[in-house]
């Protein structure tokens, strides 16, 4: 088979994305946050874990400990108890109280706005922090790479990297920047609906004519057929 231009790629995540925006881009954030701290907290605790079992925790760790103030000041153990029910809960209850600290101590008590320093943060690499400079502060550097938007990307032969840091970097030279906010929350919400870790529903999926995989992995048909829709 001739290799794909770049060119032919790029129209074809462009249209991709486009698809994506129309069927997914008026969904409101999945986790529950009110402050970039506290969009901080919840994406490091949503790793390896659903958004409904980090929204089920948050309310009372954010009414115990909302501010980076007072979780600096936390007891870890105490942060622990309260996020036990998650996946590697003594790790996050660390991260989170450093986390604190770190904010108080080294950036006047607020979340820094830049790539390099979020990542100076405990727990924080470049997927979280992708994530808070575009929710918290409409600040895009770069996609937010994890582990729905790994498979699609190779799914749809954009990436042959091994790590989804850099695939980032494929995804970066293929996207057209205005379209890359749109991409990690996006194509999350299709990972889990139709491109699934499990099987590729194929038959229902409204871009198959965009994917190269489509004879792979043939889905069983269960998944629903998305409803495309404009946006207002
Ligand atoms: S055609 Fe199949 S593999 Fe390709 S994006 Fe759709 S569901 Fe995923």
């Amino acid at each position: 088979m001739p290799r794909e231009s770049k060119k032919s790629k790029v129209a074809r995540v462009t249209e991709f994305c486009h698809r994506m925006d129309e069927l997914y881009g008026n969904e409101p954030s999945a986790l529950d946050w009110r402050t970039p701290f506290q969009l901080v907290i919840a994406v490091l605790l949503s790793a390896q874990t659903t958004d409904v079992a980090v929204n089920a925790v948050t309310p009372e760790l954010f009414r115990r400990w909302g501010t980076p103030e007072a979780m600096a000041e936390a007891n870890v153990a105490d942060v622990a108890e309260v996020i036990r029910r998650l996946g590697f809960f003594r790790t996050k209850s660390e991260h989170c109280v450093a986390c604190g600290q770190m904010i108080v101590s080294d950036f006047g008590g607020e979340v820094p706005r830049t790539m390099d320093e979020l990542c100076r943060l405990p727990g924080v690499g470049r997927k979280t922090a992708n994530i808070v400079l575009n929710k918290a502060f409409g600040i895009v550097e770069g996609i937010a790479v994890d582990t729905h938007v790994f498979r699609i990307a190779q799914r749809m032969g954009l990436t042959t990297a091994a790590t989804p840091l850099a695939a980032e970097q494929d995804l970066l030279a293929l996207i057209p920047r205005e379209l890359w906010d749109g991409v990690n929350s996006e194509w999350i919400r299709f990972g889990r609906a139709t491109c699934t870790a499990r099987i590729a529903h194929c038959d229902a999926c409204p871009c198959e004519d965009l994917c190269p995989k489509r004879p792979v992995r043939h889905g069983a048909g269960k998944a629903k057929k998305p409803t495309r829709r404009r946006k207002e």
